[in-house]
């Protein structure tokens, strides 16, 4: 797997450089898990290992939730 995969298991596309899914994984996601997402801060790091961790288990991008 390259760092430049997408970690969504189901998915073979490639992410975009500073993207974290590729853009198909990424508009899935539910509009207040994207926009949690897209927050900077000190939590930015923990959101992004529950997204990973999510698509690790198999969890569909339109079902994740992030609420940090
Ligand atoms: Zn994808």
């Amino acid at each position: 797997m390259s760092a430049l995969d997408c970690p969504s298991p189901a998915c073979d596309a490639r992410r975009k450089a500073g993207q974290c899914l590729c853009w198909d994984c990424w508009d899935a996601l539910p509009g207040p898990t994207r926009r949690a997402l897209g927050i900077r801060d000190e939590l930015a790091t923990a959101r992004l290992q529950i997204l990973h961790r999510e698509l690790a288990a198999a969890v569909p991008p339109h079902e994740i939730e992030i609420n940090l």
